[in-house]
């Protein structure tokens, strides 16, 4: 058995991005611009944008942080996306979810100029994506596949089952890996797939994708599969100092023996998740 080691790998696409600024800046060009947009104070969403600051951070680039209070109005938000599509200076921005009820994602998400929707989630992005068009890829399965790739798994021909099929992650992950550079042969498992169990244990390739820790048990895995650990739900624990630990979707100790190539909770899918951000931000400069 093999781990993949997310937080490594990470750290190497990090430090290739930092080179790539840096040549970027020494040839007169400017540093690319990632801003994120805050709305209110949920825990979860100021540390993921924390991070996401922290991260152009390292690697050189440019960030800004917009902040609203939990009352601010959809027509003021999208005035500022508007200005935002506008500003010449910024390549990218996110606007982080949730967002509170009054105000709705969609017509939110739809406001972003494509070209500047580095989080993937502009439908334009999206339908470019099914038809393997450039686009930019949300950020999960960008960073699941990229993560495949640096890992040489073979993915031709081979049965990949994903459990889970939200718009964020089980969905876009299926069809990039049916596209024609990973040859995969995809099975979408949701809450109502029957016999769950068996079509689990016929997977070359299982990404477990549904939000429930350690669902995934060892009558589930085919001997010899890779598993992809994307879940990670925060559970009381006694043995950190925070009082919680993550856990993911995939039952590990039982699990991993039986795999050829598995991902760790934390340190597999999260950290790539966070630095597909940062490869989609360049990328976005790179364009203009
Ligand atoms: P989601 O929107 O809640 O979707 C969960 C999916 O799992 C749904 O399609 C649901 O089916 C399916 N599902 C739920 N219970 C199931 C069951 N018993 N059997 C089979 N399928 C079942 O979740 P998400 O946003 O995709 O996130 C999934 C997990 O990944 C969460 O733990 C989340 O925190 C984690 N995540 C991690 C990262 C990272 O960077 N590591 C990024 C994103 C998400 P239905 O469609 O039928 O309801």
């Amino acid at each position: 058995m093999q781990l993949i080691d997310g937080k490594s790998t990470a750290q190497a696409i990090k430090e290739e991005i930092a080179a790539e600024v840096s040549t970027l800046v020494g040839q007169g060009k400017k540093r690319p611009h990632l801003a994120a947009v805050l709305v209110g104070h949920d825990g979860g969403s100021e540390t993921y944008v924390a991070y996401k600051i922290k991260d152009c951070e390292q690697v050189g680039f440019k960030s800004s942080l917009v902040r609203y209070e939990d009352d601010v109005t959809e027509e003021e938000l999208l005035d500022r996306i508007a200005a935002l599509n506008a500003d010449s200076d910024l390549d990218g921005f996110i606007v982080q979810l949730p967002l509170p009820a009054h105000i709705s994602e969609q017509k939110i998400i739809e406001a972003i100029d494509p070209a500047k929707d580095v989080d993937g989630f502009h439908p334009v992005n999206v339908g470019k994506t099914v038809i393997g068009l450039p686009s930019f890829v949300s950020a999960t399965p960008y960073g699941i596949v990229e993560l495949i790739k640096r890992y040489s798994i073979e993915t031709s021909g081979k049965n990949c089952v994903i459990v889970g099929r939200s718009n964020i992650v089980g969905r876009p992950l299926s069809v990039l890996m049916s596209q024609k550079a990973i040859n995969a042969t995809v099975t979408v498992a949701h809450s109502r797939t029957k016999n769950l169990k068996e079509v689990c244990a016929s997977a070359d390739i299982l990404i477990a994708a549904l939000g429930f820790p350690e669902f995934i048990k060892e009558d589930m895995v085919k001997e010899g599969a890779v598993v992809i650990d994307v879940g990670t739900t925060r559970v009381e624990s006694s043995e950190t100092k925070s009082g919680f630990r993550l856990k993911g979707d995939v039952d590990f100790e039982k699990v991993a023996p039986k795999c050829s190539f598995i991902t760790p909770v934390p340190g597999g899918v999260g950290p790539m998740t966070r630095v597909s951000l940062l490869l989609n931000t360049l990328k976005a400069a790179k364009n203009r």
